[in-house]
C-alpha cells in the first residue's frame, strides 16, 4: 500500500480537488438516502481543518457525456450543507470554476456539476484531464466506489497532481488490505446469492487465498448439480457444471476446503410464506426448490466461523428477501455480527444484496467494515488492481 493519506499533505492555503461518490437515490428532486453524503464529511472536514479549499468533483447517473438536466448534482447541495454544517457553492460549468475569483474558492465549499455530462471524463482524455488538473493544487480521491473505473476524474488526475487517498477511501482499503491483502488466518470466505456466472472471477481468485469458501444461495444449485445432485425446479446454471467442477478442482489443488449445503430448505413457490420443509441437499423433490440452506448447514458454517480469524462476506445464502427463506443468512450473520463485536474476528462484507441482507439481519452495525461499493468491491474480490487505487499508488 502505497498511496499516501490526508495526513502526508501540506494542504495549507492549497486548492484540493476531492473525488468523492454522491451518487445517491433522488426522488422528486429530494434526495431519498443521504449515506454517501454523510459519509465523505470526514475528509472534508479534514481538507479544511488543514487550512485547504476543496473542490468536490463528483458523478451523477449515466449521462453519457452529455447534460442532461435531471441529472444535476444541485439537488445535493441541501444535504450536503446540512451534512457538512455549511455553506456549499455550486459551480455549474469548468468556465465557472475557472473564472471563480480567490476569495469565492476559499470562502465555501465547491461542489462540480455532474462531471459525466462531459464526455473527455468517461474517456479519461489527457486534455480533459489536464483542464481539470488546473483547477486544483492537489487531488483527493474519496471515491472508492468509483475507482474500478479509469475515469480522468478517478484515475487521470492522479497522474497530473500530488495526490492521496481521503478518510473513506483510506478507510475502505486499510479494510480489504485486512481481509484479503495480509489477513489473520484462517480466512473465510461466504459467497452466496443467485448465479456463478456473475462470480466466476471472485470465485476463482477466493480459492487461493482464503482457507474456506462456504458456498450459498442460487449459486450452491450449481455446485450441487454440477456434482450429479437432482436440484429439481431450483435456480440453477447447468451450462455452468465444468465451471463448477474446475473450482472444485482448484479449491482441492490450493487446500481451500468448500463448504456447501447438506441440508436445504424446499418450496414449491417464490413468495414469502410459502409452504417449507428441510430435506437433505441430495433428496430435493423433482417439483420443488431449494430457497435456503438448512439448520445443519447452518450449524457447519457457525463451526468454521468460530475458529475462523477473518471473514469476507458477498451474497446471502438463500433468498433473503422472502421469510422464513433468509433463515441461513440471518443466523450466520448474526453469529459473525456476535464474534466481530468481542473482537475475536474481523469481518468485511460488500456488495449489492449482501448490505441489505446484513441490515435486514440486524447485523450490518456489528461487522467490522461493510462496503457500499458495489461493482468497485467485487472487482477487488476478484483480486483485480483498481485503476484508481493504482493511480495513488503510482503518484505516491
Ligand atoms: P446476488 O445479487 O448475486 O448477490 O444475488 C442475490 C439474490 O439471490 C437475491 O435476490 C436472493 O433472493 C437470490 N437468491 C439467493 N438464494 C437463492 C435461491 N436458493 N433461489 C433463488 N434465488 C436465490
Amino acid at each position: 500500500m502505497a498511496w499516501k493519506t490526508l495526513d502526508d499533505m501540506d494542504l495549507n492555503g492549497k486548492r484540493v480537488l476531492v473525488r468523492v461518490d454522491i451518487n445517491v437515490p433522488v426522488e422528486n428532486g429530494r434526495v431519498t438516502d443521504a449515506t454517501r453524503i454523510a459519509r465523505i464529511v470526514p475528509t472534508v472536514n479534514d481538507i479544511l481543518a488543514k487550512g485547504g479549499h476543496p473542490m468536490l468533483i463528483a458523478h451523477f447517473g449515466r449521462p453519457k457525456g452529455k447534460v442532461v438536466l435531471d441529472m444535476t448534482l444541485r439537488v445535493c447541495v441541501p444535504v450536503l450543507e446540512e451534512k457538512l454544517g455549511r455553506k456549499v457553492r455550486f459551480v455549474e460549468t469548468l468556465d465557472a470554476a475557472e473564472n471563480l475569483t480567490e476569495e469565492a474558492r476559499s470562502a465555501d465549499v465547491l461542489l462540480l456539476e455532474n462531471i459525466r455530462f462531459h464526455p473527455g471524463e468517461e474517456a479519461n482524455d489527457p486534455e480533459f484531464a489536464a483542464r481539470l488538473a488546473a483547477l486544483g493544487d492537489v487531488y483527493c480521491n474519496d471515491a472508492f466506489s468509483a475507482s474500478h473505473r479509469a475515469h480522468a476524474s478517478t484515475e487521470g488526475l492522479a497522474r497530473l497532481l500530488p495526490s492521496c487517498a481521503g478518510r473513506l477511501m483510506q478507510a475502505e482499503l486499510e479494510a480489504l488490505e485486512a481481509a484479503l491483502g495480509r489477513p489473520a488466518r484462517p480466512v473465510m470466505a461466504v459467497v452466496g446469492g443467485a448465479k456463478v456466472s456473475t462470480k466466476l472471477e471472485l470465485l476463482g481468485n477466493l480459492v487461493e487465498k482464503v482457507d474456506s469458501l462456504v458456498i450459498g444461495g442460487g449459486m450452491a444449485n450449481t455446485f450441487l448439480a454440477a456434482q450429479g445432485i437432482d436440484v429439481g425446479k431450483s435456480l440453477c446454471e447447468h451450462e455452468m457444471a465444468d465451471t463448477a467442477r474446475e473450482i472444485i478442482a482448484k479449491a482441492q489443488a490450493t487446500g481451500c476446503e468448500i463448504i456447501l449445503p447438506t441440508d436445504v430448505v424446499i418450496a414449491r413457490e417464490f413468495k414469502e410464506g410459502a409452504d417449507n420443509e428441510t430435506v437433505p441437499a441430495t433428496e430435493c423433490p423433482e417439483d420443488a426448490m431449494i430457497l435456503d440452506a438448512g439448520p445443519q448447514s447452518v450449524a457447519r458454517i457457525v463451526t468454521a466461523l468460530e475458529t475462523a480469524k477473518t471473514l469476507i462476506w458477498n451474497g446471502p445464502l438463500g433468498a433473503f428477501e422472502i421469510a422464513p427463506f433468509d433463515t441461513a443468512t440471518n443466523a450466520a450473520a448474526s453469529r459473525a455480527a456476535e464474534l466481530s463485536a468481542e473482537g475475536t474476528l474481523v469481518s468485511v462484507a460488500g456488495g449489492g444484496d449482501t448490505v441489505a441482507a446484513l441490515n435486514k439481519a440486524g447485523a450490518a452495525d456489528r461487522f467490522t467494515y461493510i462496503s457500499t461499493a458495489g461493482g468497485a468491491f467485487l472487482e477487488w474480490m476478484e483480486g483485480k488492481l483498481l485503476p484508481g487505487v493504482a493511480a495513488l499508488d503510482m503518484a505516491a
